[in-house]
């Protein structure tokens, strides 16, 4: 009996300073750690009543009856209690993956503990598990086996709801939990075998501990410089709130120039103002959760019916109005971001996925300070989510298709050559054009792996046909200006064209005017791949900077107008464009115009002296095959004409 109460005063005391340091730390607002908190205390309080009922019982002729029926009852409805708490901790852990069968287990089991404690209520009436006789003390009930019934069911579905869902863990997580799971089952057994000594606590105090390491150490979760919550456990608790069908409050405070900050006052001064924001988040917003991600964006996460209006008035003051970090005053733009409340999210990812958008967003509105995202939004930055998927399954898969717009010569009306455009074919989405998938791959970086896929559509299509025969001079390949940074870039070329044994005198490269703000670069880039055999033509020459001084000094043979400034010349004619295309023309250049709609047009620009013409005038782009199909058509229609002119 004294080891046994050694043993148990040191378990308590472990535990006590577990909790303390536990309770000392921010914590998430989620049941996980509510569960943590109960199957602690639950075990201190059973460790506690036990010793003090074993030993009132011993002495029970000192004690009047009710204080036996207390301390007996206590020390029950705890025992029951902890082992319940282990297994709620569990499903708490598991709780939005296991699904409506998870939520149904959960209230059968909420009822057989609540039924199994009113048992122990009930015992000065019914002595079912225990009662307290005045001569001989404490007596065992006819049902007292329902106690072990209530420990071992308890853990065993416990463990077995652990082993079932462990998948989704990490392996430091599984770990600890295989670990609690072990301490607590090697506690059941030797409490069949040692039932008079007190070692099943210790175990269970080794299962808290292993599940303090794995889960509840509050460094996991925390952004260390800040000392707000990291942004991974932001998503954790909207899954729970969601899966709780808890309504809530959100908003995002983001400092916009953060980089550029970071170069003027330094890393460490930017490090401490972000630490004061945090702080100010945290004080200000009690009933608040602040998470931090990075880049200087923090998210806050409240009750419903927060007065959004008075948060954002706050928060606004305070960014007026420097940080005073290491000696220095950080002066930071504040953009704040807010969700209206009639959003309806499908899922925490969803939600994790909005957010991120929205901080985008809001870093790329140098004008604004506040942003409120509304469903429009919402619906747009789900759909360019859904684009980026798309983008990153057609990469992968290799499924980005060319597609292909006829070029026609101004003077004969012949197809001439065509302009190989992106596109994508998803099966969610349908048809997604260029527009919208290549600010994103250029964004990310996947530019020059869609870049190298188009080239290579263009080498197989060039191997496939043999152009002369179809009379085609030429095929367009659009480049990104990222492209033109890659210095490899005319080597991959060149083996991908070995490859298929094509010649590079058929390919024009196409390059738009962003390209030509990093001089040095593109013109060692064009030099390059001049000496491979390329030809370059100008893109959209018209709806940016360059001017016709500037394209001197850049080895380009073609000049593309952008379709703007074709359509503008056709609403309001004069002499802009007509000029522009002599200039072109005495300066060497062949030109070509997008965007030709009608017959108006294509006369008009050919009368200018334009050389090529491309538009839906004379077709859409196609897919190969169409493609193919379209100029041996035009091909054959044009022999009927010479046949019948004969
Ligand atoms: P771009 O290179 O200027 O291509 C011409 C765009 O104008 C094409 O749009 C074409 O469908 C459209 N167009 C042609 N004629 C007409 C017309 O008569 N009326 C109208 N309204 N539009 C016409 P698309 O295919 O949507 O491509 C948009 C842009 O996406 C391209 O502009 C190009 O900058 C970029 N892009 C397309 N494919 C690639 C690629 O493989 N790599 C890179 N880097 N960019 C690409
Ligand atoms: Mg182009
Ligand atoms: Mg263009």
């Amino acid at each position: 009996m004294a080891w046994s109460f050694n043993v148990s005063s040191v378990t308590i005391m472990v535990l006590c300073i577990l909790l303390l340091f536990f309770m000392m730390k921010p914590r998430l607002p989620i049941r996980l750690n509510f569960f943590f908190v109960a199957f602690a205390l639950t075990e201190i309080l059973t460790l506690f009543t036990d010793i003090l009922s074993s030993w009132m019982d011993m002495h029970h002729e000192l004690f009047p009856v009710w204080s036996l029926y207390l301390s007996n009852g206590f020390y029950f409805l705890f025992f029951i209690g902890r082992s319940f708490c282990f297994l709620a901790y569990t499903m708490a852990l598991f709780g939005p993956s296991s699904g409506k069968v998870g939520k149904a287990l959960q209230r059968l089991v909420c009822l057989i503990f609540l039924g199994l404690e009113l048992i122990v209520v009930s015992c000065p009436l019914t002595g079912l598990i225990f009662s307290i006789d005045r001569d001989l003390g404490y007596r065992s009930g006819p049902f007292y086996n329902l106690i072990y019934f209530a420990l071992y069911f308890f853990l065993l579905l416990g463990i077995l709801y652990a082993i079932r869902e462990a998948k989704i863990l990490n392996p430091l997580q599984r770990y600890g939990l295989f670990l609690s799971c072990l301490a607590v089952a090697a506690g059941g057994v030797f409490r069949i075998l040692l039932p008079h000594i007190l070692v099943m606590n210790s175990f269970f105090m080794l299962a808290v501990l292993s599940l303090y390491l794995a889960f509840e150490n509050a460094d996991l979760y925390m952004e260390q410089r800040t000392s707000a919550f990291n942004y991974q456990t932001f998503e954790k608790v909207v899954e729970e709130r969601i899966y709780l069908k808890k309504d809530f409050w959100m908003c995002s405070v983001m400092v916009r120039n953060f980089s550029e900050a970071r170069e003027i006052y330094g890393g460490e001064q930017m490090d401490a103002a972000i630490g004061l924001v945090s702080e100010f988040l945290r004080r200000s917003f009690r009933d608040m959760t602040v998470f931090y991600d990075i880049n200087g964006c923090f998210v806050l996460l409240g009750p419903p019916g927060t007065d959004s209006r008075s948060v954002r008035e706050i928060v606004q003051a305070r960014f007026k109005e420097p940080w005073r970090a290491v000696n220095t005053d950080v002066h930071v733009d504040l953009v704040y971001a807010e969700m209206a409340s009639s959003l309806r999210f499908r899922d925490a990812r969803d939600v994790v996925e909005c957010v991120r958008r929205l901080m985008e967003a809001a870093a790329q509105s140098p004008d604004t300070d506040f942003i409120l995202m509304d469903q429009e939004m919402m619906d747009s930055i789900r759909h360019s989510f859904r684009v980026r998927r798309a983008l990153n399954r057609a990469l992968e898969e290799g499924t980005l298709l060319a597609y292909f717009q006829p070029i026609i010569d101004a003077r004969s009306g012949e197809v001439v050559g065509a302009e190989a455009l992106a596109r994508i074919q998803d099966p969610e989405i349908g048809m997604i054009p260029p527009g919208e998938f290549i600010p994103l791959a250029e964004k990310n970086g996947s530019i020059s792996r869609l870049g190298e896929l188009m080239f290579r559509r263009v080498c197989a299509f060039l191997h496939k046909y043999d152009l002369e025969a179809y009379g085609l001079e030429f095929i367009n390949v659009n480049l990104s200006p990222i492209q033109c940074k890659d210095q490899n870039l005319a080597e991959l070329f060149r083996s991908i064209m070995k490859e298929y044994d094509v010649s590079p005198e058929k390919i024009h490269l196409e390059i738009t005017e962003e390209a030509l703000i990093e001089e040095a670069v593109l013109h060692a880039q064009m030099d390059r791949l001049i000496e491979a055999g390329f030809s370059f033509a100008l893109d959209d020459f018209g709806s940016g900077y360059a001017n016709q001084f500037r394209l001197k000094e850049y080895p380009f043979t073609g000049i593309k107008l952008d379709m703007k400034i074709v359509w503008s010349h056709f609403k309001r004619p004069d002499s802009l464009l007509p000029n522009t295309v002599e200039t072109f023309s005495n300066l060497g250049f062949y030109t070509t115009a997008e965007g030709v709609e009608n017959q108006e047009m294509s006369e008009g620009l050919r009368d200018m002296g334009i050389v090529y013409l491309q538009g839906f005038y004379y077709a859409k782009p196609f897919p190969e095959e169409a493609f193919v199909a379209y100029i041996e058509n035009q091909r054959a229609e044009r022999q009927v004409e010479e046949e019948r002119v004969d």
